[in-house]
């Protein structure tokens, strides 16, 4: 292999994104994928014809991912959700018509409910997020609303936008950003052709960009002594390196950086929360339920249920499949993925009766990490990345080292965060101002 300034560890949305950014800075990347395709988390798999997100993914307009999207010339297409959906409670369905205070027309609440939620959701659309106090979501949600019923939506819609299901855990700043762009309403998108769609753009834009992109390159050592100097392979390669970012989660980052338990990252291995969740996403020939197949979601209430249909809104599939996802979050895990199989199965008896006579595709996940750690409590005042301080050259990218960003945001805001710090050491040691020769030594 000939030799890079940096090396990027892992082909997903992290990896490409720091990828671009440092390439078109002018230095000279490599990206390091152990797979034999890109997309990580990301990728939309063709089954059947039909085209299947790793579960729902929705993106959020207004937050890092749109911003570094359009800093990159990256264009997302899609459809955006609107408040056309249902809520479910006791297995009973409540319908909702489509604007963001639909609720209010739902017989699910109290005319006295309904007062506190208009109270409540203006008072929200004030709040500045970075103001509040560092307390736990519940903590925030039991003091600012009453309703009990008030109270079951606002912890489904906070669970559903954020995939923790713990708001004892959760910090109210990043659950309550996330509310306010659900109530604000037109702020969630389907891609269309999925996540996958947006992987493909990045990777184009990489190799426009210059960056090296090499699949089947599975890291198991970088080496150091205080500073990077090279990283081996699996199949025994090695190839010297001064800069690598990592955008594995914090178990492999440790796995595969020599001596790590004697720095920072053992630490943030250690406090980290997984998240998890069991996914059934369906492709179907059409929507069988015949009276109202124009749902974009459905919060169930009473269980950590949501369900999504993103082909009404965005061309989902290129075969023009109805998709259904069907998303369980089972937060630190579960032990019974095949009552998680069941629960979901039923969810969509419910939401679609007659699925199974239109099935294209089908693929049950029963335990996809959505996050490696989020933003909880527990990290008040902690700040996971960009950089490792314990070794010169080296940092770390990925949903686990956001700053109060959620899920893909956190992603794109670390990638850049890593980008921009590793181009102050690459410029401090000589880097850009010699021509590009920024090795440091
Ligand atoms: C079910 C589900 C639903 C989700 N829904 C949403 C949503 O609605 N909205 C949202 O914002 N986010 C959502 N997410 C989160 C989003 O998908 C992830 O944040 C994002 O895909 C993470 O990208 P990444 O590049 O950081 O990590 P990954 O996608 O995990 O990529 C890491 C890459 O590194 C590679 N790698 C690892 N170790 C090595 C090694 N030693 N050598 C070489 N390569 C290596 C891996 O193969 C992988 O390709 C969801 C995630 C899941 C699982």
């Amino acid at each position: 292999m000939r030799k890079y300034d940096v090396a990027v560890i892992g082909g997903g949305l992290s990896g490409l994104t720091s990828s671009i950014y440092l390439a078109k800075a002018g230095l000279s990347v490599v990206l390091l994928e152990k797979a034999n395709q890109l997309g990580g988390r990301s990728v939309t798999v063709k089954k059947n014809g039909a085209m299947l997100n790793l579960g729902l993914h929705a993106l959020y307009k207004g937050g890092a991912a749109e911003e570094a999207l359009t800093e990159l010339g990256i264009p997302v297409k899609g459809g955006i959700v609107l408040a056309k959906g249902g809520l479910v409670w006791n297995n009973k369905l409540y319908q909702l018509p489509g604007n963001p205070f639909a609720v209010l027309t739902s017989k699910l609440l109290s005319a006295s409910a309904k007062l506190e939620i208009v109270q409540f959701v203006t008072r929200l659309a004030k709040i500045d997020p970075k103001a509040l106090p560092p307390i736990s979501f519940r903590e925030w949600a039991e003091k600012e609303i009453n309703d009990p019923m008030i109270r079951h939506l606002i912890y489904a819609v906070c669970r559903t936008n954020t995939f923790v299901p713990y708001p004892e855990l959760l910090l109210a700043a990043p659950g309550v950003r996330r509310l306010q762009l659900v109530f604000k309403g037109n702020q969630v998108i389907y891609v269309d052709r999925g996540w996958g769609q947006l992987v493909e753009s990045l990777r184009q834009e990489a190799i426009r960009a210059g960056v090296a992109i090499l699949y089947g390159k599975h890291v198991s050592e970088i080496e150091h002594d205080g500073r990077v100097r090279q990283i081996r392979f699996h199949d025994g390669e090695t190839v010297e390196i001064p800069y690598v970012i990592v955008t594995a989660g914090p178990a492999e980052t440790c796995k595969i950086v020599k001596n790590a338990e004697h720095t920072a990252l053992k630490e943030w291995r250690d406090r980290a929360k997984p998240i998890y969740a069991a996914c059934l996403d369906v492709a179907l020939q059409k929507l069988p339920y015949p009276d109202d197949p124009k749902r974009h979601f459905t919060f169930f209430l009473d269980q950590p249920i949501f369900v999504s249909t993103p082909s009404v809104i965005s061309d989902a599939s290129e075969d023009g499949s109805a998709i259904i996802h069907v998303c369980k979050d089972i937060g630190f895990g579960s032990d019974n993925p095949k009552n998680d199989e069941g629960q979901l199965e039923r969810a969509l008896d419910f939401i679609q009766p007659g699925w199974r006579k239109e099935l294209v595709a089908r693929q049950f996940l029963p335990k996809m990490t959505v996050a490696h750690d989020f933003d909880s409590i527990d990290r008040i005042g902690k700040r996971y990345g960009p950089s490792v301080p314990e070794v010169r050259g080296l940092y770390v990218a990925g949903d686990w080292t956001g700053q109060s960003e959620v899920l893909v945001d956190a992603v794109f805001a670390s990638a850049k965060r890593a980008s921009e710090e590793l181009l102050r050491e690459y410029d401090k040691v000589g880097g850009r101002a010699n021509g590009g020769s920024g090795r440091a030594v």
